[in-house]
């Protein structure tokens, strides 16, 4: 694996360890030319579902895209990368358990929705008000107050790992 900061074809693994339940392999690495440490993650490619866009067309499932969105969402809020990628992970996984060749669109949007709340309720309520796009203050207040009513429902950002 080439050094993503100087290009050397000679790194090595410092460390080796299972994340994600055992799904993913994180490796951290040093380059043997610049010293620079960086990590890695490998899992095993599982073909995904295609998804069903609101249009009716089918398209590739994205990861990239499914992270750009949250990460998006989670922007200046105090989770960690490792917190969204594991959050990523698991969307992952619970599109794959449907055992469905086509996914929609808005059960892919769902999923993501489910996971922000756990992360971050601010992202959460970010991601849902453009996603669900509300029709109104009115909606997105009525939104607001039903979280509230939750007994998990914090804004506190020291509650949110
Ligand atoms: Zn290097």
């Amino acid at each position: 694996m080439h050094c993503p900061f100087c290009g050397a074809n000679d790194t090595r693994v410092t460390d080796s360890r299972l994340v994600a339940e055992g799904d993913q392999v994180r490796r951290r690495r040093q380059c043997a030319a610049c010293g620079e440490r960086f990590t890695t993650y490998e899992a095993a490619e599982l073909v995904m579902p295609r998804v069903i866009k609101s249009d009716g067309t089918r398209e590739l499932f994205d990861e990239a895209k499914l992270r750009a969105g949250m990460l998006r969402a989670l922007e200046k809020r105090p989770v960690s990368a490792e917190s969204i990628e594991a959050a990523v992970e698991r969307i992952r996984q619970h599109l794959r358990a449907r055992g469905e060749r086509e996914i929609h669109a808005r059960d892919i949007g769902e999923e993501v929705m489910q996971a922000l709340k756990r992360l971050d309720q601010v992202a959460y309520i970010r991601f849902a008000s453009v996603y669900r796009s509300f029709q109104d203050i009115d909606e997105f207040r009525a939104e607001i107050d039903r979280l509230a009513q939750e007994p998990s429902f914090s804004m506190d950002p020291g509650e949110a790992s």
